[in-house]
């Protein structure tokens, strides 16, 4: 089979049948380090709403929610801010549904992008197109994934070339709701901001790395997200982009250096963990340059916050 089906096939056994995040899962994503994250999500959100004169059809969607914290930290925000539009969330797997329903009970599921409403959206996805799966050429030819010896092994080595039409596919859909309805998307993970050759296919087991064809639908396969075919995607689909920033500037912009100190007034003995988790979310060594953020937008709706 290609690499893209391997991938697909593979998460798609993996999400289904887990929770994968946290420290006893596979891995911890940046919600799960601290509320401050989905609060500036949800905040980031709820001011481009605002500045497009709060229309009341908009609806909140966020693709592949995980645990729902994001969403939960976003919408607490966006409530506040006098948000009271539907929460729509696209998620395959049912347990991560089960799990969702416990902090977010008045959403409403699909499985698919394609089965959201025209609206205008005010969406956010984190580590949602890294999961989606990327085909690898090689000389122009589709890399498989081959039985050898009793085990998987790729049938052909050599400068690898990605690409993602699944990924492209998706981003389309969105920027074009965005582009017809009106809306902001804030689309987070890690990846480059060029498109440029090599092979960026991960497996994650219990926080570290592992080799990707040894247990297929037993850990996280990701591969780095191409923000320069993002960025085509988007602009094909008639919606516009804000500049590609990492996750580091984007969060310091929007003033978590400033949420966290009040954090930190108001629990002074947690005060250690906030900071710890600052760290973590934005510095150079850590998650901060690694992730990076771009903003979608309709002609008609202002650019999201942070990205200028
Ligand atoms: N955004 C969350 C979880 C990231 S893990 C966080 O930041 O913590 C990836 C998420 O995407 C999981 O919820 C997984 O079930 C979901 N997912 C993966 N592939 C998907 C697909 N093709 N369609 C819908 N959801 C998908």
């Amino acid at each position: 089979m290609t690499v893209e089906a391997f991938m697909e096939a593979s998460n798609a056994y993996y999400y289904a049948t887990r929770d994968p995040l946290g420290i006893e899962g596979d891995f911890t994503t940046a919600p799960e380090i601290s509320q401050m994250f989905g609060e500036l999500v949800g905040a980031a959100l709820a001011d481009c709403w605002r500045r497009a004169g709060s229309p009341n059809d908009a609806i909140f969607v966020e693709l592949g929610p995980g645990r729902g914290t994001l969403a939960a930290d976003a919408l607490r925000m966006m409530r506040s801010a006098g948000f009271r539009g539907e929460i729509h969330l696209v998620e395959t797997s049912p347990v991560l549904r089960d799990r969702q329903r416990t902090v977010v009970p008045d959403a409403l599921w699909h499985e698919s992008i394609d089965d959201l409403p025209a609206r205008p959206l005010l969406l956010v996805a984190n580590e949602f197109l890294d999961a989606l799966p990327v085909r690898q050429h090689v000389g122009g030819i589709d890399r498989r994934v081959v039985i050898a010896g009793g085990g998987l092994a790729f049938d052909r080595d050599g400068e690898i070339v990605e690409t993602s039409p699944l990924r492209d596919e998706a981003v389309g859909s969105i920027a074009t709701c965005v582009a017809l309805k009106g809306g902001a998307a804030l689309l987070i993970d890690y990846g480059h901001e060029r498109s440029a050759p090599g092979d960026t296919l991960q497996a994650v087991k219990r926080h570290g790395f592992a080799s990707i064809l040894s247990a297929p639908g037993e850990q996280d396969i990701t591969a780095h997200v191409d923000f320069e075919a993002v960025s085509v995607a988007v602009r094909n689909a008639g919606a516009e982009t804000t500049p590609l920033v990492t996750q580091g500037e984007w969060l310091i912009r929007l003033g978590i250096e400033a949420r966290a100190q009040s954090l930190s007034r108001a629990n002074p003995d947690r005060s250690e963990d906030i900071q710890a988790s600052l760290d973590r979310l934005t510095s150079r060594d850590q998650m901060g340059t690694l992730f990076k953020v771009i903003g979608v937008h309709s002609r008609d709706w202002p650019a999201p916050a942070g990205f200028q």
